[in-house]
């Protein structure tokens, strides 16, 4: 040993003597480990770099065609082609190549099904290329120009292995933000960039592993191990740092994940916490700059998170409560039990459909929050909630008011409760589906909280004539009649937009919006739903019988401006579109009931209802509740389906092919790009992706034509 005094054994140390010099390789041209991990961002920079423009060119082509539909509808004739569709040749070959590639990225392989169930969620092969190019990258840039088992590049080794760890620090963390900047640059929303945050994690497991691994066949070959372990802090926290990322990585697998969310996640934060402070005593000062900018990205997403959220639940300290949500919940449901949750929207906060809050109820679960769509529009002036009930918190919110909830007596029972929350968010990407030809819209169960806001959006902006759209088509699969509760009020709103008085901006893009919506209901009994579809067709007889008796009845008795009167039961008002009447109290009356109503007409920029329709439908005035009569979810699907019967259309049972009854019909149509769009179970979610790439190769005959691609975009309500 005496032979090696003066000499630092640290590791340090020898990477000091190790990799002394200047310039990118050593003498025999082999690449330095810091050159390396520069490699590794030179490539993965790029790739992301790509990722961002091909973001910018789709914004772009959507941004192009919403002028030339906006042109378009102010044509007196119309153009009949498509804004979906390009004539241009380099056009053209864009959306070929754009084709191409989203067969090949949305690709599945088959699960492995064990007992009828899937092994693993199964992968796009677009995703199963970037992760193996991932792993396969960090492997090159390891291995490149050395010999594995030659004794004299274990150490090397050992060094590349620590830069390409290191290297991978900034991008393991700005994948997991919530509020990541680079999710807004390539248009990914934080569930998928979490994915691969993941498999960052399991790639920087394989460095710092071999980093492990090669220092240990260095020091093993001149028996150095114990002295090592007994003599260098450095490799005593190395080691440390490598134990608590095995238990990251093992711990964040999706069946330890998912067992107990929020155990998960605190445990989570504590070992990532204690993995950084081994990390920062056992790297040397070279890799500083990478830590540093890793605990930045951290940090600025946590300040920037504390910051809106302060904002939000200002109402805390300047009120001393948090804001108060209502948390209701309506007939008793077995299979489905969901409540609605409704807080007032907090001043400031703007969302886009589609996108997602975290909910903290203080008094439920303090140390919780848990994601949740808002299925209201920002217009309504409320945050709603529709929230399925599974084992934690969401049971704490729908237990109490069931157990509540009056079990005798006629007819539907509700029962509602206010609870203190704190809002955080909104996340998620803003989706703009009004740039294609043809949207379908598949929605299972609680998926309807994320379609819903979608295509309300799609409705109200074709009014203002500014989509491309031309058809719409929604399908949504659910179980018990008791899930329309939540979507009711604003399904109304929506389908009423169609049947609204011509005015200036509905009459040219809305009218020829060809939408439909079909609804199946897989666990009611069929018998039941019969009787919806007879009851509708017999009161949609009657209403028929009554407005012809009305029209004869209103010739007979006319109504001055301003006047309110009453036929037949239905609210009447002789000074619709009159700006300057006070509007007129009515009393109105429907299926034996009786409210007072202020009577509105109907408002062409809101969407608001013409008089009759809400009465039959017992929507209140800002179309977001029910205040005529206590319906029941059965009466509400019968009034819906009655109401708008060449819309809507009710199922007894689960569709028989997803392809060719939900989305075949819908995309062969299309006229130009067409685009899919489902939430629901991820089985779910991939039956319809692979359905896609087969209906989008069925059309490949066209490729070329720009008629053919589809794009795909795919929610599910998990991590
Ligand atoms: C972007 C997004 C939007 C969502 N929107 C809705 C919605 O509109 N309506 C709705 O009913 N559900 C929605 N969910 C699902 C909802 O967040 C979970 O069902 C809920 O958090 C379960 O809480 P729990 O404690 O009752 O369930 P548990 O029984 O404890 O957990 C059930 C499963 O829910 C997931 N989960 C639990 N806690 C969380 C959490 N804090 N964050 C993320 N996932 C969690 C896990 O996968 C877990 O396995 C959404 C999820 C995501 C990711």
């Amino acid at each position: 040993m005496d032979a090696l005094d003066g000499i630092d054994l640290s590791a340090y140390g020898i990477y000091r003597f190790k990799n002394a010099g200047v310039g990118s390789y050593d003498a025999g041209h082999v690449p330095r480990p810091g050159f390396l991990a520069r490699i590794y961002w030179y490539i993965v920079g790029g790739f992301l770099a790509i990722l961002t423009i091909s973001n910018i060119i789709s914004k772009l082509v959507g941004w192009n065609r919403r002028q030339l539909a906006r042109q378009k509808n102010k044509e007196v004739q119309g153009n009949q082609t498509s804004p979906a569709y390009t004539s241009s040749r380099l056009a053209k070959s864009y959306f070929a190549v754009v084709s191409t590639m989203r067969e090949i990225i949305n690709y599945t392989v088959p699960s492995i099904m064990v007992n009828g169930k899937p092994l693993l969620s199964a992968y796009a092969l677009g995703d199963i290329v970037v992760i193996t190019s991932y792993l396969l990258l960090l492997t090159v840039l390891f291995l490149v120009k050395l010999g594995v088992n030659a004794p004299d590049n274990f150490e090397t080794f050992g060094y590349r292995g620590a830069w390409l760890s290191i290297g991978q620090l900034p991008l393991l963390i700005i994948l997991a933000g919530r509020r990541s900047i680079l999710g807004f640059l390539i248009g990914k929303d934080a569930a998928s960039l979490n994915r691969y945050h993941r498999w960052v994690a399991r790639g920087l497991l394989l460095t710092t592993s071999l980093h492990f691994l090669y220092f240990m066949r260095h020091w093993a070959s001149y028996n150095f191990i114990a002295y090592q372990f007994k003599s260098d802090k450095m490799t005593r926290t190395g080691t440390a740092a490598w134990s608590i990322l095995v238990w990251i990585v093992i711990s964040s697998f999706a069946p330890v994940r998912q067992w107990r969310y929020e155990v998960f996640v605190i445990q989570h934060l504590i070992s990532v916490f204690a993995f950084f402070v081994m990390v920062c005593i056992h790297a040397p000062g070279y890799a500083y700059p990478a830590i540093m900018v890793s605990i930045g990205f951290y940090l600025f997403d946590r300040v920037v998170r504390f910051l809106f959220m302060a904002f939000y639940n200002r109402s805390l300290v300047t009120k001393g409560s948090p804001p108060q949500a209502c948390v209701a919940v309506g007939s008793m449901s077995s299979l489905t039990p969901s409540v609605v949750v409704t807080i007032p929207t907090p001043a400031g906060l703007k969302w886009y459909p589609g996108q997602h809050i975290y909910l903290n109820f203080p008094k439920i679960a303090p140390t919780q929050s848990h994601p949740f769509t808002v299925l209201s529009s920002p217009q309504d002036g409320e945050l709603k909630f529709h929230i399925r009930a599974r084992g934690g918190l969401t049971q704490k919110l729908y237990s109490p008011l069931v157990d509540a909830l009056p079990t005798s007596g006629a007819g539907f029972n509700s029962m509602s409760s206010q609870v203190a929350v704190l809002v955080d968010g909104p996340y998620g990407p803003i989706h703009s589906f009004d740039t294609f030809d043809t949207t379908v819209f598949l929605a299972a169960g609680t998926g309807m909280s994320f379609i819903l806001p979608l295509v309300r959006d799609l409705v109200s902006k074709s009014r203002n004539g500014l989509i491309t759209t031309q058809r719409v088509h929604v399908s949504w699969v659910f179980k018990q009649f008791s899930e329309i509760e939540a979507y009711y009020p604003i399904l109304v709103n929506m389908l009423s937009q169609f049947d609204s008085p011509d005015d200036a901006n509905n009459c040219s893009s809305l009218r020829q919006l060809k939408f439909l919506m079909d609804m199946y209901i897989t666990c009611e009994d069929s018998t039941a739903i019969e009787g919806i579809t007879t009851k509708a067709r017999l009161m949609a007889k009657s209403k028929k019988k009554k407005a012809r008796s009305k029209k004869a009845r209103e010739a007979d008795f006319p109504l001055n401006k301003g006047e309110c009167g009453q036929l037949d039961g239905i609210c009447c008002c002789s000074n619709e579109g009159s700006s300057t009447s006070p509007p007129c109290t009515c009393c109105c009356a429907f299926s034996g009931g009786s409210v007072e109503d202020k009577h509105e007409s109907y408002d062409s920029k809101s969407g608001l209802f013409p008089s009759e329709l809400r009465k039959v439908l017992s929507i209140d005035s800002k179309g977001s509740g029910t205040t005529c009569v206590n319906q029941s979810p059965v009466d509400k699907l019968t009034a819906l389906i009655q109401s708008f019967p060449r819309r809507v259309a009710l199922h007894t049972a689960r569709p028989r092919s997803l392809r060719y009854e939900l989305m075949m019909p819908h995309l062969v149509k299309a006229r130009g790009e067409a685009s899919v769009c489902v939430c629901g179970p991820r089985s779910f979610n991939e039956a319809v992706r692979r359905h896609t790439v087969a209906i989008s190769d069925q059309r490949a005959v066209n490729r070329g034509t720009g008629a053919q691609a589809i794009y795909l975009y795919e929610e599910a309500y998990d991590f």
